[in-house]
């Protein structure tokens, strides 16, 4: 199906979770097969026509914008169909518009005890989360989007041809791994239409949360946790800082209001003693980091109850800034033992600048994002500098730009001053090889020659 409506293109050329300009596409193609994927390329090559791939449009930094004349929007959300459930090997495949969220519903619906592990937005696909090199608030248990979790991707290079990276093995060491190129690789290397995921046994979870006197304190908490016999049993370990426990107590979601506090919120897996053990072991490091609050949900409605306050964190932020609040998501990832320091200086930066914010972070990773509040373009302008600062300092702490959304257009000024001028050139030299008409996504991820030239004349 192809669709020129001037609505649909607008809509397809935007999200209502990013604030980098829109640009809307030329024409928007909706792809159910890899043949289909295939014609389109073939189409795109033949003309130098931009193709952007488009999945389930979670993504935050501007990645599927149109921002070239003439572009085509591929959509690949009609692409979701599972192909194949092995539970024996504990692998799936799927075609890559499926919905990590719907996958894991069908692996419980037919009783199957495994789980696809990588948790980012609600409504993202398998293709975009091999786009954008995701994670969530898994991370800290079952790690990011790399090609342990993908055993193969098919994709459809820029030349039109269909490869599929590897078999359906655990391992391989069969040279390169090519399925780690389209990993991050944000649509500019190909499409992929079809994933081998690795599945992961369901353990059962537990909730807990503890309070503490300041994010320094919750950190060093956090640090000796994970370094334990029992850090292999906490499965999330989420920080909410105390504008946050008092944006979600405003907003009346939860069951019960806590102290406005820093706060840690955990999820514990294991059988039920080892739970208990970890939980207990939890408890003596957070009350010897200062935590004066402790409690371990004893069924599974409180866990829910509680795991609660990490589910409505945007929610309530944006309820906390009143009618036509819009909110900012960062995202930066510095080494843990930085956290503390990279956060404090952040919420006084954006104190002074009079911006209002609440701070939710992947603690165990030293993955952080500070939720901005705006409503005006004035505003708006004092949060992109904001979170300028924000990229800047956590870079300066031996820090990513982005711990896990990926870079789209929003974050590839920064990518000469993370990485240095000649490894950013060796991914360009990659997609130059992989794509010399430049017709996958271009104007993503590769910084502007203008901004390496405003990084070497510093
Ligand atoms: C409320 C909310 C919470 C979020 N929380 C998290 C989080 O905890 N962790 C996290 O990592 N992210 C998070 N995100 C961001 C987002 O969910 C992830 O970036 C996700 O991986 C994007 O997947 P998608 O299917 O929506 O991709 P899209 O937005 O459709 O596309 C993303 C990029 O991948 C490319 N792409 C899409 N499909 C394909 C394909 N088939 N082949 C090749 N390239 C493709 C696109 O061109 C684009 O560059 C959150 C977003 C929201 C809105």
């Amino acid at each position: 199906m192809v669709s020129t409506d001037p609505d649909a293109l607008k809509t397809y050329g935007s999200s209502p979770n990013s604030y980098h300009p829109e640009s809307p596409h030329s024409v928007v193609v909706h792809a159910t097969s890899t043949e289909d994927v295939v014609k389109i390329v073939n189409v795109a090559r033949k003309y130098r026509i931009p193709v952007v791939a488009y999945s389930g449009a979670t993504s935050l930094e501007g990645h599927f914008s149109g921002e070239v004349p003439g572009s085509i929007c591929l959509d690949l959300s009609g692409m979701d169909k599972i192909i194949d459930i092995n539970e024996a090997d504990g692998d799936l495949t799927c075609q890559s518009g499926a919905r990590w969220e719907d996958i894991n519903q069908a692996l419980k619906d037919q009783g199957i005890p495994l789980f696809f592990p990588l948790d980012p937005g609600p409504g993202a696909t398998i293709g975009g989360m091999i786009g954008t090199g995701c994670s969530g608030t898994n991370a800290v248990r079952y790690g990011t989007a790399r090609a342990e979790w993908f055993l193969n991707v098919t994709v459809v290079l820029p030349n039109g041809r269909v490869i599929k990276t590897r078999r359906r093995a655990r391992k391989s060491s069969a040279g390169i791994d090519t399925t780690k190129l389209f990993i991050g690789a944000e649509g500019t290397l190909g499409i992929v239409t079809e994933a081998t995921l690795r599945l992961a046994p369901v353990v059962p979870t537990k909730v807990a949360m503890a309070q503490f006197p300041d994010v320094g304190h919750a950190v060093s908490a956090v640090q000796e946790i994970l370094n334990t016999p029992h850090g292999p049993h906490i499965q999330c370990v989420e920080l909410l800082d105390d504008h946050m426990m008092a944006a979600i107590n405003a907003a009346g979601l939860v069951s019960k209001a806590y102290p406005v506090r820093d706060t840690l919120f955990f999820k514990l897996q294991g059988t039920p003693a080892a739970m208990k053990e970890a939980a207990g072991a939890v408890q003596k490091i957070v009350k010897a980091h200062g935590s004066d609050r402790f409690e371990f949900a004893q069924t599974d409605q409180e866990a829910a109850e509680l795991w609660e306050n990490r589910k409505y964190a945007l929610t309530s932020t944006i309820t906390s800034g009143g009618e036509d609040a819009k909110v900012w998501t960062t995202d930066v990832c510095v080494p843990v033992s930085k956290l503390p320091q990279l956060v404090y200086e952040t919420k006084k930066d954006l104190a002074e600048a009079n911006l209002r914010s609440t701070i939710v972070g992947h603690v165990g990773d030293g993955n952080f994002h500070a939720l901005i509040i705006f409503k005006t373009d004035e505003e708006l302008q004092r949060v992109s500098d904001a979170v300028h600062r924000l990229v800047h300092r956590a870079i300066a702490m031996d820090g990513t730009c982005t711990g896990e959304h990926g870079v789209g257009v929003g974050k590839k000024e920064y990518l000469v001053e993370e990485l240095g001028v000649e490894t950013v050139e060796l991914m360009r030299t990659v997609k130059r090889a992989v794509d010399p008409l430049n017709i996958m996504n271009p104007t993503k991820l590769y910084p502007d020659p203008k901004d390496e030239d405003d990084k070497n004349s510093h």
